[in-house]
């Protein structure tokens, strides 16, 4: 879709940029009047300012490092017992996202893949404790009152945004006098779930769940029920297998003239100055057997020096920090460092046992209620009974309930599975957050080790009202600062589109373009020309739709307007209609099937439902 300036022979290159992992690369590879760039971490920012820049191969000669020895960072997959679990991979952690994610759908279609269409299907607590959005339970009836004035809240948040915007969660449903229980069974997990706030739910922003309930374009529990809180299925969109097309993405950078050299760690920044660009010094890793280097280990490893022009930082922001090292200003360590990070850790695992303790995994009846605020909810209920298939489950522990455990069905969500898979053979992802702090509190302990198929470890943003106070509005002081500019998802929301985005932002702060076709796109087009102008304070000026106004009335319209045009449907063009993402359900699973990398249903028997006994 992209228009290739030119194309090198794939693996040609590919084997180049191998063997330049065992060299020091002499700086004498600079090309005159081109800008030398440097990208910190192939992750999905770091892949996304490769990109763009490589728009202008006649500008820029562009490496892009990574200290593990694949592309996609936190985006990976993993491979699986096909007969077992029906499908031969599965996606780590990173699963899905909305319709409103426009620039990481046409990165997909750009490189040949697609996500999958899917109604989201939730379930909090268990027993007294559960509900969910799919049936009204016995907790919401309990809570008829509070569900009501929290309607009533939100309408007065929305009035008076700007007030709400930093009042942390905690404290907004203290000044609205909610019962503790509503609070951390109802309340939270709401917010919990998305964005990967987790544990930092209750310092999170209180806008961020009013956004959710209220917002018609990304609010993902919007329209608010004022009986049953969440009626609506959230329309989502499910990924494809990450690491083939972060693979197939990196081969494409490398068609682009991009210097491709992974197992290559930044281990400092040695000096940066605006008139001479940036000594960097490096050294090469050994790869892991499981692909995920530590950073800071092969610490005898030699290092080597490189001279760039410009560096673009797409890793955490508190590598960033300590990359930085002595060039780095007062402003830059107390900004970067006020981002907060926690230690997380997936454990996927096909324990069923674990499950039917600790969550809700299917439609009980006695947990149920028929009516709910006078209203008759039979077609909810009966509709549950047959097609209850919880894709995200939230725990709340006993001992302290404003913590959770966090868990994905993958078998339900993913859509490389087969529709009927028995539970016992289902994969499930169960998260458990911030060691340090609530470390205490997890019962990681109680999954049947024999049962376990990879733990993964994570260094996870924290949502905290703080993040949005010392850090996200600060970061325009610091972009482009003795040529150092920070492209990833921490510098607003830990989420794949806003890490795309931030890639795009550094690539045309640079002086790359933003894509003619998103350009049309409104909805993308007004969500980067935000995300830029928070982020580097600057207003970007359209460069294409103005002058195709010009051509369309004269009948010339080109063919990347008009796809970008056809891109933005919905409310404000917000739902992505283009290619990247299929309309049917499961699209992946069949095509799958069709080069016998996954399986037919494994649960014949089980006709109703993917989860049901
Ligand atoms: C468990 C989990 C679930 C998630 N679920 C979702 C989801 O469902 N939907 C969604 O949209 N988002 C989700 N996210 C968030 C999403 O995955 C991230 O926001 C996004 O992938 C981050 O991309 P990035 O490029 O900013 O950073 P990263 O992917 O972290 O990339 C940074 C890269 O920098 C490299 N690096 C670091 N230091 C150095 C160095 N010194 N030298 C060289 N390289 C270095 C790292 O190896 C890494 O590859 C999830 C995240 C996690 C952890």
């Amino acid at each position: 879709m992209d228009s290739t300036p030119f194309h090198h022979d794939v693996e040609q290159q590919s084997s180049t940029a191998t063997s330049s992992m065992a060299q020091k690369p002499s700086n004498s590879q600079h090309h005159a009047g081109r800008k030398k760039v440097l990208i910190v971490g192939a992750g999905a920012a770091g892949m996304s300012t490769a990109h763009h820049l490589s728009q202008h191969p006649d500008k820029y000669d562009i490496t892009l490092i990574d200290a593990v020895d694949y592309c996609g960072g936190q985006a990976f997959s993993c491979p699986l017992d096909k007969d077992r679990h029906g499908a031969s991979w599965f996606n780590q952690g990173v699963q899905g996202g909305s319709y409103i994610f426009h620039h990481t759908l046409t990165m997909f279609a750009r490189q040949g893949y697609h996500a999958d269409p899917v109604n989201l299907q939730v379930s909090f607590g268990k027993d007294k404790t559960f509900w969910t959005n799919v049936f009204p339970t016995d907790l919401l009836a309990r809570h008829q009152r509070e569900i009501k004035r929290l309607h009533f809240a939100l309408k007065v948040m929305r009035w008076f945004e700007i007030f709400f915007a930093l009042i942390p969660m905690k404290l907004f449903f203290k000044l609205w006098f909610f019962s503790e229980e509503f609070t951390n069974t109802v309340a939270l997990p709401m917010v919990a779930l998305f964005l990967g706030t987790g544990n930092e739910a209750p310092n999170v922003p209180s806008i961020m769940l009013e956004r959710l309930c209220t917002s018609p374009t990304y609010g993902m529990w919007y329209p608010y029920d004022p009986t049953s809180i969440a009626t609506n299925h959230p329309p989502m969109v499910v990924f494809p297998n990450f690491s083939e097309f972060y693979e197939t993405w990196r081969k494409d950078l490398i068609s682009r003239g991009v210097t491709v050299r992974l197992s290559t760690e930044l281990a400092a920044i040695l000096h940066r100055s605006r008139s001479s660009g940036v000594v960097v010094s490096l050294k090469q890793r050994t790869p892991a057997p499981d692909h995920h280097n530590p950073i800071g280990d092969d610490r005898d490893a030699p290092t080597f020096e490189e001279h760039y022009d410009e560096l673009v930082l797409c890793c955490l922001a508190d590598t960033a920090k300590r990359l930085l090292s002595s060039t780095s200003s007062w402003r830059e360590r107390k900004v970067l460092g006020s981002a907060k990070f926690s230690d997380d850790i997936t454990i996927t695992h096909t324990d069923s046992a674990y499950m039917k303790k600790y969550y809700q995994n299917f439609y009980s009846e006695s947990l149920a209620v028929r009516t709910l605020g006078g209203q008759d909810q039979s077609s909810r209920c009966d509709f549950a009974a047959t097609n209850f298939r919880p894709m995200y489950y939230i725990k709340m522990y006993d001992q302290d309930r404003s913590k959770l455990e966090m868990c994905f069905d993958a078998s339900n969500y993913q859509p490389q599975f087969p529709d009927k898979v028995p539970f016992e053979d289902h994969v499930f992802q169960t998260i458990f957050l911030n060691k340090d702090r609530d470390g205490h509190l997890w019962s990681d302990g109680e999954i049947d080790e024999s049962k376990i198929i990879r733990k993964d470890w994570w260094h996870q943003l924290c949502h905290s009202y703080t993040h949005y106070l010392f850090v996200v509005p600060w970061m325009m002081f610091l972009q482009g600062q003795r040529r150092v500019r920070y492209a990833a998802s921490w510098t607003l929301v830990n989420a794949h589109e806003v890490a795309i985005m931030a890639g795009i932002a550094a690539a045309v702060d640079l002086g790359a373009e933003y894509p003619e076709d998103l350009e049309h796109d409104k909805f993308a087009f007004l969500s980067f020309w935000l995300y830029y102008l928070l982020a580097y304070g600057k207003w970007y000026r359209r460069r294409y739709t103005a002058a195709a106004a010009k051509s369309k009335r004269a009948g010339e319209e080109s063919d990347r307007a008009k796809q970008g045009k056809s891109w933005a449907s919905g409310l404000y063009g917000s739902v992505y209609s283009g290619p990247g993402v299929t309309r049917e359900e499961r699209t992946t699973w069949r095509e799958e099937m069709k080069v016998g990398r996954s399986t037919g249903n494994l649960a014949q028997g089980n006709t109703q439902g993917r989860s049901q006994p």
